[in-house]
């Protein structure tokens, strides 16, 4: 990898030390020339002619996003976001009263807010597998409570809030021998390091643009296994989801395409084939080994300061890094090192649910999540930073 010429080709590189990956990464000249180019276009002959003429290039995102994913291209539909994407897929597996969804301890909030809306109203209840040892989805737990009650489990590839990587491979080898349709939240992993559908096992998987596939805001994707169709009932129906069959009646679209609505922003689809192509033509292997290696030796920097600490869990870990600066909220950390132009995040410690009385929760930390186009020498510059931040904290 030419990090030199990656980062030439990134505007952002120039004026951040962006260590915010996880919240969205920055665009490439190439993915930005693309939208702008399609906004232009848009501008002088019409929407809907714009669209037409790039009808190719737009079929094409499809190709790269299965391509990338290791499925087929009509098995993916396009949303707005991640949880768009999620919602479309979660809301469509049957529920009544006594069926159970099982999930994770670190399944993302929203989704956490959708199991627990669809138990509302259907009477399933919403099983909460115990981590493990190490922090990560306890796999032996999960084959225990896999039964015929269960008519989904949703798990989260990597949290959005530390480092953790789950196990997800063992757990699509449990549901799939259980017969239970399997929805992987990939929002923080695809794009950091290599996702594949048969290798996970997953029968749905959600990802989002913005993240670490350094594509644009505002747009998300759903893939869905073709043998697990029949097996769902899409909660949308409207003009691109289903087709009328001459009467009153419907028949939904063929493969992931009755998942989708109709109206979308074209200019952030073609933003995200820009970027989906520019992670294929890297390497997705080449991508996740750089990605991991830098969070790895962030990790080692920040564990070596004193009064910094880091918390990521389990085996596994990838390029989310989150610190605690001993005596300072994580809050002011953030803000102060934005004032020196080093963009990190916060992860919602205090905010997140508690799942049972003996769960302590977690403080706010600071999330800090480079990316493959970050160098050692931004490393190192947070690295001081947060040392400085330390000492100003616990004044001797
Ligand atoms: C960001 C995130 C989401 C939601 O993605 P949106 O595109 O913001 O809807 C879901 N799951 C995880 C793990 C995330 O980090």
């Amino acid at each position: 990898m030419d990090i030199a010429a990656l980062r030439r080709g990134t505007p952002g590189c120039a004026h951040r030390t962006h260590l915010n990956n996880a919240g969205a990464a920055l665009l490439s000249h190439r993915t930005l020339r693309t939208m702008t180019a399609h906004l232009e276009l848009e501008a002088r002959i019409g929407g809907y002619e714009a669209a037409n003429e790039r009808l190719p290039e737009i079929r094409e995102v499809y190709d790269a996003v299965a391509a990338l994913l290791g499925g087929r291209a009509d098995e993916v539909a396009l949303f707005d976001n991640a949880t768009h994407a999620w919602q479309a897929a979660f809301l469509a597996v049957p529920l009544g009263p006594g069926d159970r969804i099982l999930t994770g301890r670190s399944e993302y909030g929203s989704n956490l807010l959708g199991f627990v809306h669809a138990a509302r109203r259907t009477g399933a209840e919403v099983v909460v597998v115990p981590d493990d040892e190490h922090g990560q989805i306890d796999t032996t737990a999960l084959a225990g409570l896999l039964d015929e009650r269960t008519k989904l489990v949703g798990v989260a590839h990597v949290p959005t809030d530390g480092g953790l990587v789950n196990p997800v491979a063992e757990v699509g080898r449990l549901t799939r021998r259980a017969g239970v349709p399997f929805l992987l939240d990939a929002t923080q992993s695809v794009g950091q390091f290599p996702v594949d559908v048969e290798e996970t096992g997953c029968d749905m998987l959600v990802g989002t643009g913005r993240k670490f596939l350094r594509g644009p805001r505002g747009i998300g994707f759903l893939w869905v296994r073709t043998g697990i169709l029949d097996r769902l009932d899409p909660y949308v129906c409207e003009t691109a989801s289903a087709q009328w069959d001459g009467g009153l009646g419907f028949r939904w679209r063929d493969g992931a395409t009755r998942f989708a609505t109709w109206e979308m922003n074209y200019a952030a689809v073609l933003g995200l084939g820009s970027a989906v192509r520019q992670a294929l033509d890297l390497g997705q292997d080449a991508i996740g080994e750089r990605a991991l290696a830098l969070g790895t030796a962030l990790r080692e920097r920040l564990d070596a300061l004193p009064g910094v600490r880091t918390h990521d869990r389990g085996l596994t870990r990838c390029a989310i890094v989150t610190a605690e600066v001993e005596g300072m909220a994580a809050a002011e950390v953030k803000s102060l090192l934005g004032r020196q132009g080093i963009n990190v995040t916060v992860t919602h410690g205090e905010d997140g649910p508690r799942f049972d009385e003996k769960d302590p929760g977690f403080p706010s930390l600071v999330r800090l999540s480079p990316h493959y186009y970050n160098t050692e020498e931004e490393l190192d510059r947070a690295a001081d930073a947060l040392a400085e931040l330390a000492r100003r904290a616990q004044p001797r």
